[in-house]
């Protein structure tokens, strides 16, 4: 899935809105240090559905929201938008009728996150769906951080197994599983209240 732009509101150190247009091939980013390199990572991760606060470096998900400076007041929100090629067709059904799809997220202090794809309100989950089928979820190898390939060398078999899984395009089909498991011993626990009741009546 190739992404065209990002546009940021609001988020970390981008105050102002900002729009990127991401080129095909290879994007690099260079700047002084503190230019917010690393924040326009994350702004692309958190659109995608990220939902640990640690993965954006912050205590809680509202620390992503502009937090102010001596000369400016901090921001009430915070908005990212990822607009992605879908020429493909490669968004899962029910979002696969537009050429191009603008993932937005947008929280707000006290009240949380919302997502929308073209402009119509969605799920936390039909975002992350979106990016895991195209293997390029939040938490996809295409997007390397700073002291990520460190990691990756050092890391155990099982953690560059998740790696080499999510980059072959089963990542979505894991949290299918997960959310059916769950279901199943949904179900599971029903039928045994309802076992217990019978005995009771007979
Ligand atoms: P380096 O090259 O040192 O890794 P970088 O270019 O990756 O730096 P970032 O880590 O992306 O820079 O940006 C850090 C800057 O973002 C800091 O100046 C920090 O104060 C600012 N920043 C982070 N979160 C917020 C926020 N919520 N509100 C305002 N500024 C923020």
């Amino acid at each position: 899935m190739r992404f065209d732009r990002l546009r940021l509101n609001g988020f970390k150190s981008f105050v102002d809105p900002a729009e990127l247009v991401i080129r095909e091939g290879l994007t690099g980013i260079v700047g002084p240090n503190g230019c917010g390199k690393s924040n326009l990572l994350e702004a692309i991760r958190w659109v995608m559905g990220e939902s640990r606060p640690t993965a954006m470096r912050g205590a809680g998900m509202e620390d992503v929201i502009f937090a102010g400076t001596t000369r400016r007041p901090a921001r009430a929100h915070a908005e990212v938008t990822l607009a992605v090629d879908n020429r493909r067709r490669l968004a899962p059904a029910g979002f696969n009728d537009a050429d191009r799809l603008d993932i937005t997220r947008r929280i707000t202090r006290d009240g949380g996150s919302v997502y929308r794809i073209n402009g119509r309100e969605v799920r936390a989950r039909d975002v992350q769906m979106l990016f895991a089928d195209a293997s390029s979820g939040a938490q996809s190898p295409a997007l390397v951080r700073q002291g990520q390939i460190a990691e990756l060398i050092n890391a155990r078999p099982a953690a560059r197994r998740r790696i080499l899984e999510e980059a072959a395009g089963i990542g979505g089909l894991y949290q299918r599983r997960h959310e059916a498991e769950l279901k199943l011993s949904g179900a599971a626990a029903n039928l045994a209240r309802v076992d217990d009741r019978l005995e009771q009546l007979g």
